[in-house]
């Protein structure tokens, strides 16, 4: 699969320092594909993000002679050792408790924020510099990936696609960012994404499910969302700290890391990833609406990918993306604010004159 691919070339390219960043930011562009397979990008978060550390036994038992651990005393005979949470908490004191409170509160405090568009609060300890230099170096090993099909930018795919990019950059405020697009000819991959930084992939066969150019701010208004919004550093917060928590459980209770990482994997990871999809839902609407973009052509966009039948979804439950339906049922809730911001912008009459306003793509395949 294409996502596999570019994960493998991830991995090469990236220093060791800054492999679990990377990891994250795999994560990140693996759950910005929208539009890909959802059964392989689970398969893939779920190897990236949560792979359990490797101890064999537990990290109280003692190394033996073989290279193995051994959990119990006296040569596997004896009783097992107590974990060791059961040496700390018959130690602990008030004041102890007290000040791992206060701190965890003082770090909460110092490195939360809101997301503007959205009022959300959350995490976020990566600094944007360190999110750009990341997206540049996937932005460059992408761009050497795909170079033989990328389009020229004379291609009309091109053209449309980078005229309906500047009618949304302006509703997109982003630290550092320098906004390039790239349209990559695979007919097969119903897919685009947006790399830290502002690099734009498209690739061509997600053109026809957009319809037009409306169908095509849904998405890359979308996807632009997740860079306005700085969901890669988010989640590459979130894996930092669901690592150092896995690992300090698996110490604390001398339990393999396996246990509490698929735990957090599914209750924490990727019902976090759901609510960045449904924010970027949320954003992009509201984007698409200002830059004079109808805003129910994003629903009539995600009921063409329902309709398709060559869709296969997994459960929403076991997903980093909310269902299709669940997509279409929340943005509907959102329809008529986006309609609001759309009509007191006189885009409607002004769509209405300007037939040519929104060109329709010419339409490689009937969907
Ligand atoms: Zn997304």
């Amino acid at each position: 699969m294409l996502h596999q691919r570019i994960e493998r070339m991830l991995s090469r390219v990236v220093p060791q320092a800054n492999q679990r960043s990377y990891i994250a930011l795999q994560s990140r562009i693996t759950s910005t594909r929208t539009f890909a397979s959802h059964t392989s990008r689970f398969r893939s978060v779920s190897r990236n993000v949560h792979r359990p550390q490797s101890r064999t036994f537990s990290s109280s038992g003692r190394r033996c002679s073989n290279g193995s651990y051994n959990r119990f005393n006296n040569s596997g005979r004896g009783p097992r050792a107590p974990p060791l949470i059961y040496h700390l908490l018959s130690r602990a004191r008030t004041e102890h408790f007290v000040i791992i409170g206060l701190g965890a509160s003082a770090f909460y405090y110092y490195n939360t924020e809101v997301v503007e568009m959205t009022g959300r609060r959350r995490l976020n300890f990566i600094s944007v510099q360190h999110e750009l230099e990341l997206g540049d170096q996937a932005y460059r090993e992408i761009l050497a990936e795909h170079r033989d099909r990328i389009l020229p930018d004379s291609h009309p795919h091109a053209k449309v696609v980078r005229r309906v990019l500047e009618r949304l950059i302006p509703q997109a405020r982003v630290e550092g960012a320098q906004w390039r697009v790239h349209v990559i000819k695979a007919d097969d991959v119903r897919n685009a994404f947006v790399l830290p930084g502002g690099k734009v992939f498209v690739f061509t066969g997600i053109l026809p499910f957009c319809k037009d150019e409306d169908g095509l701010a849904a998405v890359l208004g979308h996807e632009i969302a997740h860079v306005v919004a700085h969901h890669s550093a988010e989640g590459m917060t979130r894996n930092y700290l669901l690592r150092s928590v896995v690992t300090v459980v698996s110490l604390l209770f001398d339990i393999s890391a396996m246990i509490p990482a698929y735990l957090s994997h599914y209750l924490i990871n990727l019902p976090n990833s759901r609510v960045q999809e449904a924010e970027a839902d949320d954003m992009g609407l509201i984007m698409m609406a200002r830059a004079c973009y109808n805003p129910e052509a994003a629903i009539a966009f995600w009921q063409r990918l329902v309709n398709n039948k060559e869709e296969h979804e997994i459960h929403q439950f076991l997903s980093t993306h909310p269902s299709n339906e669940s997509r279409i049922h929340a943005l509907n809730e959102k329809l008529n604010t986006a309609q609001a911001i759309y009509l007191d912008g006189g885009c409607k009459m002004a769509n209405e004159y300007m037939p040519d306003f929104r060109r329709a793509f010419a339409l490689h395949r009937e969907l």
